[in-house]
């Protein structure tokens, strides 16, 4: 006998957000703001275990050449999360939220060849308005104790908010601002299809615990699926499978000698602290960045290459996939070839190996994201849905401005700023 479980139809939403990573629940937060009614699906439970914005840190940097996007959308974010920090204090007066529980304040270091020198002055114009600091070989040693070699040049970028911003942490605080506005974030919905009706979306998701199915119907729709976003419009626009792949990183954590450490002056561990994160602009482009501080208050790094990523048939699969012996020894091998630069004593056998996983997100031409209204069949822009993909290595710094501004696109608001302006449209879907 065939067992029936019962499908729940929820009933005309106003709008249905699709992913409960940073982009999705930044895109709700900014939209529960505005007054509206909002659902927002997560496939997997409350407590996040993969997902491009699973992890404790991710490089948050604002030094940007003029004009330049990214560092709006990492500026726009941190004021953004000011204003999320000031409603959750208004909203829970007995806890108190504060900016530092989502950022680490610290220098950023970026490390560039001299070969890239072209690079090195547009980054440094004249109307640049963060505060750095920059030192060619010669100058490395008397500005920031560093030896680095003949050819490199190291700019640090000092700024409240830039350092590191926990994922984990933002995602928490985004879901109560989200649930203060009356509005609800339902877990264990895995959305299995989105269907085009005349004058809404319907929704159907299952439940990976029960196997129960739902239908949500919604006048407009937020997706915002990290790397399975291309594979959920299949039905609904087919070509964003092209324009934004999923792709396999690979993250490496290490430790150092716990004696070894405990040895070092303050001096040396206050060079470790102001040292990270780094931002290395050679190819593969090294991160590395303290990921979080053990329980003896030592520092764990955590090492990828922001251009080490690999083309994937099945993301489901891939989360899975262990980190390569090549990979975790090219991790250890940067880690302390870095410290040496930053003068710290230590052997490769002091770097210990913590942990490792793949992680998985999406990536888009020239890794410039959409944050866009999809094209209908008949190439007319449909107004009832955003996308909010293709993130690869750089969305986080600039989650709640994405969402702002696939805020705005539901709801047909604007912004006369002109570096909004040039956001939407580098953005968009006719870039
Ligand atoms: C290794 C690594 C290092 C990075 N470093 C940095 C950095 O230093 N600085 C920076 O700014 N950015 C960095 N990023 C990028 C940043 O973390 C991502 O761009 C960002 O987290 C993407 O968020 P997202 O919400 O788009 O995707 P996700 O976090 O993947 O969110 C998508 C959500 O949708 C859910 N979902 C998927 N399918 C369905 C479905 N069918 N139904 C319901 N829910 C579904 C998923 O469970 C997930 O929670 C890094 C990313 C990685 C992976």
């Amino acid at each position: 006998m065939a067992i029936e479980i019962a499908c729940t139809v929820y009933k005309m939403n106003n709008i249905i957000v699709i992913g409960g990573g940073l982009m999705g629940s930044s895109a709700a937060w900014q939209l529960s703001k505005y007054g509206e009614q909002v659902v927002l699906l997560e496939q997997q439970d409350e407590v996040y275990t993969n997902g491009s914005s699973f992890g404790e840190s991710r490089i948050s940097r604002s030094l940007g050449v003029e004009g330049n996007i990214f560092s709006y959308v990492q500026q726009v974010t941190v004021a953004e999360a000011r204003k999320l920090i000031d409603f959750l204090n208004k909203k829970e007066a007995d806890k108190k939220h504060r900016i530092d529980d989502i950022y680490t304040t610290s220098p950023v270091t970026y490390i560039y060849d001299t070969a890239q020198e072209a690079d090195i002055k547009k980054l440094l114009h004249e109307e640049q308005k963060d505060r750095y600091e920059c030192a060619y070989p010669h100058e490395a040693f008397e500005k920031f104790g560093m030896r680095v070699s003949e050819s490199q040049v190291v700019i640090r970028e000092y700024k409240a908010c830039s350092g590191s911003l926990n994922p984990k942490v933002f995602i928490s605080k985004l879901h109560a601002g989200i649930r203060h506005h009356n509005n609800e974030v339902h877990y264990n919905q895995q959305v299995v299809e989105i269907t085009k009706k005349y004058k809404h979306y319907d929704i159907r998701t299952l439940n990976p615990k029960t196997g129960g199915t739902n239908i949500y119907q919604a006048r407009k729709v937020a997706l915002a699926s990290g790397p399975y976003t291309g594979g959920l419009l299949k039905n609904i626009a087919p070509y964003f499978q092209q324009l934004i792949t999923p792709k396999r990183v690979s993250l490496v954590f290490f430790k150092i000698n716990k004696k070894i450490y405990g040895n070092y002056t303050e001096k040396q561990k206050a060079m470790i602290y102001d040292g990270f994160p780094l931002f290395d602009q050679v190819m593969p482009m090294l991160f590395a960045m303290i990921d979080k501080w053990d329980a003896d208050g030592h520092p764990v790094f955590k090492i990828g290459g922001h251009q080490l990523r690999h083309p994937i048939s099945n993301p489901d699969s891939a989360w899975q996939q262990r980190v390569s012996k090549d990979e975790i020894s090219w991790g250890a091998d940067s880690l302390f070839n870095y410290l040496n630069m930053l003068n710290i004593p230590i052997t490769k056998e002091d770097i210990l190996f913590h942990d490792e996983y793949t992680c998985i997100y999406s990536v888009a031409a020239n890794d410039t994201p959409y944050v866009a209204n999809i094209l209908m069949p008949n190439n007319e822009t449909d107004d009832s849905l955003v996308i909010i993909g293709g993130m690869s290595g750089i969305g986080a710094k600039g989650c709640l401005a994405y969402g702002l501004l696939a805020a705005d696109l539901l709801l047909h608001k604007d912004n006369s700023d002109a570096l909004y302006q040039k956001t939407k449209k580098e953005l968009g879907i006719e870039r």
